[in-house]
């Protein structure tokens, strides 16, 4: 018996190149997911511009940062679609579609977009665009009909949001046109800053990007939140909100040795120097191949758009489908 594969989209925004907490969070398991399933990856371009519409060479610059970091950690075009919102129109169309079933309150109380507001500071003056990046998302994630989606936290209350905009469309079409989707998380769902305050974020400033050099790892483990009572390496330390062990936890993949650091460092006795060396060594091992990787696909510019257009002139073609469906819905396929 032959099993059908199931469908993975998932996306990153051009803001910025990738960094730790994408690694960790989502494409390490895209990585290996690529193997079993239909797997489409979005270089979400336009929903980037929902707050750079004055800065769009914020996101324009991106958009091959973000090709070679895909490659560079492992996925591979052979096997996972890698397209450009901006050249998919259906995403677009999906998005007006879908824009007139979902209410503007409804829009304010998801939660992610509400501390967006807060830490950007936008008050009255939100782009609209931003307000409804959910709904452009709820059209990427169905124009693929994709029923996983392999992400971090913060984008769960997105997922609820398309899996609302899932039912009233097909409770308009009296059958399933659309599918609903679950999220994947990873084992390390919301990989924090290097300050401890906040999710690590492209946007943010506060990230260790995968193509870091050498110097930048290690000023990052230095400057990293520990225990502030921890004064005297005799005295005991706090295991809890101190990010090298968070970053331990996330990235060593020797799980009683850091079980053992913890004991140590509780009991007294193990400083942090110590502790922040032994993950700068085991962040430099993770990411120098991937350094070396981006650096020689980003040498190669016109391959990376060939492979970003390629995906898209497939992605096109699901995503029309999709459209045509749901234009279906609303009696519009006259000619
Ligand atoms: P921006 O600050 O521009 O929003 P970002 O760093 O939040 O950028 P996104 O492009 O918004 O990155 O997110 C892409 C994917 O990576 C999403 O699935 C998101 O949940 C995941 N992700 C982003 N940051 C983290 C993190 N710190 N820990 C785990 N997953 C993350
Ligand atoms: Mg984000």
């Amino acid at each position: 018996m032959t099993s059908v594969k199931q469908t993975i989209l998932t996306g990153d925004r051009a803001t910025g190149p990738l960094h730790l907490g994408h690694y960790i969070g989502s494409l390490q398991q895209r990585v290996e997911l690529q193997h079993t399933h239909n797997q489409t990856i979005l270089v979400a371009d336009m929903q980037g511009l929902t707050d750079n519409g004055l800065t769009p060479d914020k996101v324009s610059s991106n958009i091959l940062n973000v090709v070679a970091d895909y490659l560079a950690v492992g996925i591979d075009p052979t096997l996972t679609t890698i397209c450009l919102q901006s050249k998919i129109p259906p995403l677009a169309e999906l998005t007006m579609f879908y824009s007139n079933l979902v209410s503007v309150s409804r829009l304010e109380r998801n939660p992610t977009v509400k501390s967006e507001i807060q830490s950007k500071q936008f008050g009255r003056s939100i782009p609209a665009g931003f307000l409804t990046y959910p709904i452009s998302q709820a059209a990427d994630i169905t124009a693929f009909r994709a029923n996983l989606v392999p992400v971090g936290d913060d984008q769960l209350p997105m997922l609820e949001q398309t899996n609302e905009i899932v039912r009233k469309i097909n409770r308009l079409a009296g059958k399933d046109i659309l599918v609903e989707c679950k999220p994947i998380l990873s084992h390390v769902p919301r990989l924090p800053s290097t300050d401890g305050k906040n999710k690590m974020s492209k946007s943010m400033g506060n990230a260790i990007n995968l193509g870091a050099s050498v110097k930048e790892i290690s000023q990052a483990v230095k400057s990293m939140y520990t225990d502030p009572n921890h004064l005297k390496v005799e005295a005991p330390g706090q295991i809890e909100g101190n990010v090298v062990f968070t970053y331990l936890d996330a990235f060593c993949d020797d799980k009683q040795y850091v079980a053992n650091l913890k004991a140590h460092y509780a009991a007294g006795g193990l400083g942090d120097g110590v502790t922040k060396k032994i993950l700068e060594e085991c962040l430099q091992e993770i990411l120098a191949p991937i350094r070396h990787k981006r650096e020689s696909f980003l040498a190669d510019k016109q391959e990376l758009i060939n492979i970003l257009r390629q995906g898209t002139e497939s992605a096109n073609q699901t995503a029309s489908e999709v459209l045509d469906d749901v234009k279906a819905v609303y009696g519009l396929n006259i000619f």
